[in-house]
C-alpha cells in the first residue's frame, strides 16, 4: 500500500500508530480475563452483600489494569485496538465495582452517580479522543498536548483518576467527601473537554464515497 498519508505507519517510533493492529494479543487477553473476573467478583459481592468480594473485584481491576498495560509495553504489543479495549473494559470494571458498592451501601448512591457520569461518559470521550491522532494510546498524548496529558494520562494523573475516588469512598464512607471528590473530578474532566475542543479534533481526510467506490471496484 502506497497511499499518501501512511508515513506514520512505518516510522517505527514507539509512540506512533503502526500497521500491526490485532484484537487478540497477550495483553488484550489479560484485559478480557481481568474484566471478566472483576465482573464475576462484583456480581457475587453484590449478591452476597460481601464487602470482601467487592474489594476483591476492585483489586483485580487495578492489578489487572497495571498488568495488561505493563505486558503490552514490555513485549512491544501496544496497539490502538488494545488501548481502546483497555479503556472500555476499565469503564465496565469501574461500573461493576461502583454499582456493587452502592448496592452494598445504598447511602453511597450520590457519589457513585457523580463518579459514573464522570468516568463512563466524559472521561470515556476524552480517553478515546487519542484515535484522532496517529498515536498508539493516550499514554502518548503529550505529543498532542502536554497539559491534557499531565491532567489525564500521566502516571500520577491516571492513578488519581482511577483510585482516589474509590479509596476515599471505601475508607471514609462519607457521602459528602466522596461526592465532593467526584464533583471536582467531573469539573476537571469538563475543563479538559473544553481544552480538547479548543485544540480541535483532526478529521480524517479523503472522500468516503471515493473510498467506497474504490473498494467496490477492487471486489469486481
Ligand atoms: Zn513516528
Amino acid at each position: 500500500m502506497t497511499a499518501v498519508g501512511t508515513d506514520h505507519l512505518t516510522c517505527g517510533h514507539r509512540e506512533c500508530a503502526q500497521a500491526d493492529e490485532r484484537i487478540l494479543t497477550p495483553p488484550t487477553i489479560v484485559t478480557f480475563v481481568r474484566t471478566l473476573a472483576t465482573l464475576v467478583l462484583a456480581l457475587l459481592g453484590a449478591h452476597d452483600g460481601s464487602l470482601d468480594l467487592l474489594l476483591a473485584s476492585l483489586a483485580v481491576y487495578w492489578v489487572g489494569d497495571m498488568a495488561d498495560g505493563g505486558l503490552a509495553r514490555m513485549t512491544g504489543r501496544e496497539t490502538r485496538t488494545g488501548a481502546q479495549l483497555d479503556i472500555i473494559c476499565d469503564r465496565m470494571s469501574a461500573a461493576c465495582f461502583c454499582v456493587g458498592f452502592a448496592w452494598y451501601d445504598p447511602t453511597m448512591v450520590l457519589p457513585v452517580g457523580i463518579y459514573l457520569s464522570e468516568f463512563l461518559v466524559i472521561d470515556l470521550y476524552l480517553s478515546l479522543a487519542f484515535l484522532a491522532w496517529p498515536i498508539r494510546s493516550p499514554n502518548y498524548f503529550y505529543l498532542v498536548d502536554r497539559t491534557l496529558w499531565i491532567w489525564n494520562w500521566s502516571v500520577p494523573g491516571k492513578m488519581l483518576n482511577s483510585s482516589l475516588f474509590a479509596v476515599l469512598m471505601v475508607a471514609t464512607r462519607s457521602v459528602w467527601l466522596a461526592s465532593a471528590i467526584a464533583a471536582v473530578m467531573l469539573s476537571a474532566k469538563l475543563a479538559s473537554t473544553v481544552r480538547l475542543s479548543r485544540i480541535g479534533l483532526p478529521v480524517p481526510t479523503g472522500c468516503a464515497h471515493a473510498l467506497h467506490d474504490e473498494r467496490s471496484a477492487a471486489r469486481v
